[in-house]
Order: structure tokens, then sequence, then C-alpha cells
């Protein structure tokens, strides 16, 4: 703790406790203390943490190659790509980057290089919406449509971001310029808001009878997030392009790009460390971890948290409005900022974990493999917490 006040930058408002083994959806700190953990790291530990099956991968893989680099073809990037075209139904190609924020900056370089192909005049204008996140790059952070992210001391930023209200005023918001528009499904950071199936397939259609491409940012969303593997195969529709990343690798860094779009050419884009041996052997087996989960018993205990958390909603009304939420993405919109905070101090205090977002949520991304005596446990701690707000 020392060293870390010491050494490491404070841009994170950290809490000090040490963890230093996990299980599944079980924390320990260094007194063996049991914690659970309702955050997976915000959506990456996705098959829990210290996963046998991952671990063994990852050890595997570690002895024999980490990383060559992308001047060489890479055996498991190749497989991974076919997974995730396969289990998304979508028969496009991938580009792998280390993040969500990487990912999403190539979604909008391959965008911008169509805009730029197609059509008489260049267009490069890309609609996002309010209250999005989409990263934290000069380029993402720009895109993410929050005023207070775009704060004035990093300027100037990349022109040619157009913030739209919702998903109606994204009409109004387009132009001749207008190349994409890129969107969250269900906005995570933003607050767990899901838009209107109906609407975004209509967006969809309109978009495509106007050329106008459409991205769909599934860091959060993707991978089982919500059920599917992914929120678009939920809402039924085929994006242009989708990007993933945190719940991917179950940990380790890895954000990937998935296009149906034949723009991309050898020299457009890189990374030297994207899709390597060890995150992309880490993303396969977290594919098939979780896949085989999904014909089993993925959508009763999916269900089961759902069921817990609108108890705890009706048990507590006087501190929520609302509860909110698809798959394992859900939350418990509070009254006011001053109960969000307390409820968020009071969960760590009697040892469950869970994340603030916007709207005055209390979010929850639980490891999408928690068992039910897991999430019994939290859902009692979270009444202990609850009980002590004023
Ligand atoms: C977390 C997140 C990002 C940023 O991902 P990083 O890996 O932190 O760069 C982008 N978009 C969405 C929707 C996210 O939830």
């Amino acid at each position: 703790m020392h060293l870390d006040k010491q050494y490491v930058l404070p841009t994170y408002n950290r809490n000090y406790i040490n963890f230093t083994r996990g299980k599944n959806a079980t924390l320990f700190d260094e007194q063996e203390q049991e914690y659970i953990d309702f955050t997976s790291g915000i959506g990456v530990v996705s098959v829990g943490h210290a996963n046998e099956r991952l671990a063994n991968v990852i050890c595997k893989q570690a002895s024999s190659i980490i990383h060559i680099s992308n001047l060489y073809y890479i055996q498991p990037q190749a497989q991974l790509a076919y997974k995730i075209a396969q289990l998304s139904g979508i028969e496009g190609k991938c580009f792998f980057a280390n993040s969500g924020a990487e990912a999403n900056e190539g979604a909008i370089k391959i965008a911008r290089k169509y805009g730029e192909v197609n059509g008489e005049i260049k267009r490069y204008k890309v609609i996002t919406l309010q209250n999005s996140f989409h990263g934290r790059t000069i380029t993402t952070v720009k895109a993410t449509g929050q005023e207070k992210m775009h704060a004035s001391y990093f300027s100037p930023y990349p022109d040619g971001f157009v913030y739209a209200d919702d998903i109606a005023d994204i009409y109004n918001k387009i132009d001749d310029k207008t190349v994409a528009v890129m969107i969250e499904l269900i906005q995570g950071e933003g607050g767990v808001y899901p838009f209107d199936k109906g609407e975004v397939q209509a967006l969809h259609r309109y978009l495509k009878q106007h050329d106008i491409l459409l991205i769909v940012d599934e860091v959060q969303t993707g991978v089982y997030r919500t059920g599917e593997f992914l929120a678009s195969n939920l809402y039924n529709i085929q994006p242009d392009i989708i990007t993933l990343a945190k719940g991917l690798g179950g940990g380790v860094p890895i954000g990937a790009i998935l296009t149906t779009l034949d723009v991309l050419k050898a020299g457009d884009h890189g990374s030297t460390f994207g899709g390597n041996y060890l995150s992309s052997a880490a993303g396969c087996e977290v594919c098939d971890i979780l896949s085989q989960y999904k014909q089993t018993q993925m959508d009763s205990v999916f269900e089961y948290f759902h069921q817990k958390l609108v108890e705890v909603f009706e048990e507590f009304r006087h501190l929520f409005t609302e509860v909110a939420g698809i798959g394992m993405m859900r939350a418990l919109r509070c009254k006011d900022d001053q109960t969000q905070e307390a409820i968020y101090k009071l969960s760590h205090k009697h040892h469950v974990l869970v994340l603030k977002a916007g709207r005055s949520s209390i979010r929850f991304l639980p490891p999408l493999t928690i068992t039910k005596e897991e999430i019994d446990k939290g859902f009692a701690s979270l009444k202990a917490a609850l009980q002590e707000v004023e």
C-alpha cells in the first residue's frame, strides 16, 4: 500500500483491500476473509477467478509460446476469430487489439476509411450517444458522449464526433458527412441502460438504406454478459462493426473488432501485442467454457440472480427508484447520489463488491459462472449493508 501510494500515479480512487486469492465469485483478503465479487473486475473475469480450465490453458500456452508478433500466422488467433464468427452467427472477420478503447479506435478507423472510399465526398462524422462510454484514449474519450470527460487540458481532440440525446435524436444529427453511428445496446458506465429493441432495429434499417455504418460497442455487453453471445444477437441485428474486450480473455487483456466490411488492407492498421498466442488461447478457452455453460445452467442462474435482485429492490424500496438491466448486467438505481455512495461504501464493509455507474446506479457485473450459493451469500451481505443505510 505504501509503495502504491508512493510510486503509482493516483489516477484511481482505490479501495485498499489486499486480495490475495480468488475462487469463482469469491475473493479472499490477506486474513482469509471472504468477499463475494459482484463486479468480476468490471465485467472482465467472465469465467470466475482462478478458473481451472482457463488457468491450465494459460499455463500450457505460456510454456510453449507467449508471443511471436503479427508478422507470422498465429494459430489460436485464427481459431478465436472462427469461434467469434460461429458463436455470433456473423460471417465477418476479426482484428485483435488489447483493450476496449483500442478496439473502438480500430472500428472508427474502419468507418473513416469506408467514408473516404465510398461516395463522392468524404464522410467522416460518427454519431454517438449521450451517457455513452467508449474509452480513454484521446479519440475514444471524444467519442464518449459525456461532457465531463472532455476536459480542456487534454485538448485539442479529433474532430468529427456528434452527440445525440437518444436513439430517436440520431436521425436529427445525420448529415451528408455522417459515415457511422456508434452505440452500446445497453449503456454500461452510463448506468445499465438498455435501448428499446424495436427502436434499434428501425435505426439499423434506416442506416442501411442510407449507407451509414452501424458500430455496436459490445466491449461490456459481449461474450454472454446479456445471456446471448452478443447483445446484437439478443437485439437480432447484424451491425457492420462490433467491438469486444472486457469478458473475452477472462482477465487476460484482449480486444477484438468483428466486421463484415472489406475495408482494411495490409498496412492500414496493426498492433504489436494484439491477439498474441497467450491472449488468443485464453479467448478460445473462455468462449468454449461459456458456450458449454450456455447449454446447461447459464440461463437459470442468470434468472436466479435477477429474482434475488428484485427481492432486494422490493424490500428496500425507499432507497431505490428502479431495477434495471439484462442477463448478468444489472443495476439498482438509487433515489440520489448520496444513497449510491453510502451503499457503495457499506457494501465493501459487508464484504460484497459492487460497482457504481451513471444514473445513480449500483451496478452488478458478477462472473457469469457465479454459483447460486455465492449469489445467496452476496445478497445476504448486500441486505446487511442496505440495513445500515440511513
Ligand atoms: C470498458 C469499456 C470500454 C473501454 O475499455 P478499456 O478496455 O478500458 O479500454 C469501451 N466501451 C465500453 C462500452 C466499455 O464498457
